[in-house]
C-alpha cells in the first residue's frame, strides 16, 4: 500500500477471481466459464473492417446490444442497460441504491463480489443465513428492510429458488429492490424475467459469461423498470459512457441472436452436468441439486482443500471454496464430455489413494 492510498480503502478486501494460470495448460474447472467457442456467427462477425474502426469510440448507448437482449426477452424499449460483465452492472446497482442507510442483505453463502461492493462504496451490508442444507428462507427476509440480491440459482451452491419465493420476496415490502442474479439461470433454473410487468421493484441481473461462450468479452445486463433502467445509466455516463467496446457489441447481437447455438450448448451442459453427478456418487461424493453450470460436492473422508491440490497435481482445476461452511467441499465446473472424463478418472484416482492410505494406517 502507497501512503497515498485514501484512507477509505485501508481496509478494503478485493474479490479474488478464480486462478488464470498463463505458465502450464490445466483442464480449466474453476471459473465456470463454457467449455465451448463462441458460435461461428459471432467469430464470422468480427471482421478486419471491424477491426480497422477501432480507432473509433463505440456507441454509448449499445443500441444494438440493448435490443438484441430486449428482443429476446420481449421486453419493452428501455428494459435493459449494458455493463462491462455483470460485474460492472452489479456494481452500477450497488452505487445507484445503497448507502449506509439502505444496506445490501444477501444470503450468506453466494457470490463474493457483493460483499466486497458493500465495501468498496460503503454499503451497510447483511448475511442472511442459510439452512444447513444452504437453502435460502425468504421468510428471514420479512423484517429487513434493505435492498435484497440473491443469485438464482445461487452462486457456490447451484440451488434454485423458486418463482413463488421470489415473488414472496417481491412482496414483502415494495420500497425495497429485489435483485435476482441470472448468472446461472440457462442451465435448468426458472427466469424471473416475466415478473418484470407485475413488480416496479425488481431488477433481473444477466451476463453472456456463462452461458453464451462470452466471458472474455465482458458483457452484463440488467433488466428492470424503465426508470430504474435510467438511474443505471446515470452512474454509467457519469463513469464510463463507452463501457462495452465496439467487437463486444457485435459479439454480443450475434450471441443474443444465434438461438440455435444457445440451445444445443446449454442442453449439453445440462446433460454432462447430470451424469457427472451420477459418476460422483459412485465414488463417494455428495452434492447439491445444482441447476448450474458447476457441482458444489464433498466426499465423505477427503478434504476439499486436498482434493483441490491433488487434482491440480494432475493439471486439473478446480475451485475450492475457504468459506468456512464450504471447507469440504469443491466446486467443479461442468466443462466438455472429454474434460469430464478426464476429470472424473483423475478424482477417481485419488480417492482410491487415499482408501489405500486409510487401510495401511
Ligand atoms: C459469474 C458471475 C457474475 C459475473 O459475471 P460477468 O458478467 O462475467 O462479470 C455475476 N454474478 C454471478 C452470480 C456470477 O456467478
Amino acid at each position: 500500500m502507497s501512503k497515498f492510498l485514501s484512507k477509505r480503502f485501508e481496509k478494503l478486501l478485493p474479490y479474488v477471481p478464480g486462478e488464470q494460470p498463463q505458465d502450464k495448460k490445466y483442464i480449466k474447472l474453476n471459473t465456470n466459464e463454457s467449455p465451448f467457442s463462441p458460435s461461428n456467427s459471432v467469430v464470422n462477425a468480427i471482421t478486419a473492417e471491424e477491426v480497422q474502426k477501432l480507432n473509433l469510440y463505440s456507441d454509448p448507448t449499445a443500441h444494438n446490444l440493448v435490443s438484441a437482449i430486449e428482443k429476446y426477452y420481449g421486453l419493452d424499449k428501455g428494459s435493459v442497460a449494458v455493463g462491462n460483465g455483470s460485474d460492472e452492472i452489479l456494481a452500477f446497482i450497488f452505487n445507484a441504491f445503497c448507502d449506509d442507510k439502505k444496506g445490501m442483505a444477501c444470503p450468506d453463502i453466494s457470490y463474493g463480489f457483493y460483499p466486497v461492493f458493500c465495501q468498496l462504496y460503503n454499503i451497510r451490508y447483511t448475511a442472511v443465513k442459510t439452512d444447513d442444507k444452504f437453502n435460502i428462507k425468504v421468510e428471514d427476509y420479512n423484517k429487513i428492510n434493505d435492498n435484497v440480491i440473491i443469485a438464482n440459482p445461487n452462486a457456490q451452491t447451484g440451488i434454485m429458488l423458486s418463482l413463488e419465493d421470489i415473488e414472496k420476496l417481491l412482496c414483502q415490502d415494495k420500497n425495497r429492490l429485489i435483485i435476482i442474479d441470472e448468472a446461472y439461470c440457462d442451465f435448468g433454473g426458472q427466469s424471473a424475467m416475466h415478473l418484470l410487468k407485475y413488480y416496479k421493484n425488481l431488477i433481473i441481473v444477466g451476463t453472456l459469461s456463462k452461458s453464451r461462450q462470452l466471458a472474455g468479452a465482458r458483457i452484463g445486463y440488467a433488466a428492470a423498470d424503465k426508470n430504474i433502467i435510467a438511474d443505471i445509466n446515470k452512474i454509467k455516463y457519469s463513469f464510463n459512457p463507452y463501457n462495452i467496446n465496439r467487437l463486444s457489441i457485435i459479439a454480443g447481437v450475434k450471441a443474443m441472436e444465434n438461438k440455435e447455438y444457445f440451445e444445443y450448448t446449454r442442453s449439453e451442459i445440462i446433460k454432462i452436468r447430470e451424469d457427472t453427478k451420477i459418476k460422483l456418487k459412485k465414488i463417494g461424493f455428495v452434492y447439491t441439486d445444482s441447476k448450474a453450470n458447476f457441482i458444489l460436492a464433498k466426499h465423505n473422508n477427503i478434504s476439499g482443500e486436498r482434493l483441490y491440490a491433488a487434482l491440480k497435481e494432475k493439471g486439473i482445476l478446480i475451485r475450492y471454496l475457504c468459506d468456512l461452511r464450504l471447507k469440504d467441499y469443491i466446486r467443479i465446473t461442468v466443462g466438455s464430455a472429454k474434460q469430464m472424463e478426464a476429470f472424473l478418472n483423475a478424482i477417481t484416482e485419488i480417492v482410491k489413494e487415499k482408501d489405500l492410505c486409510e487401510i495401511h494406517k
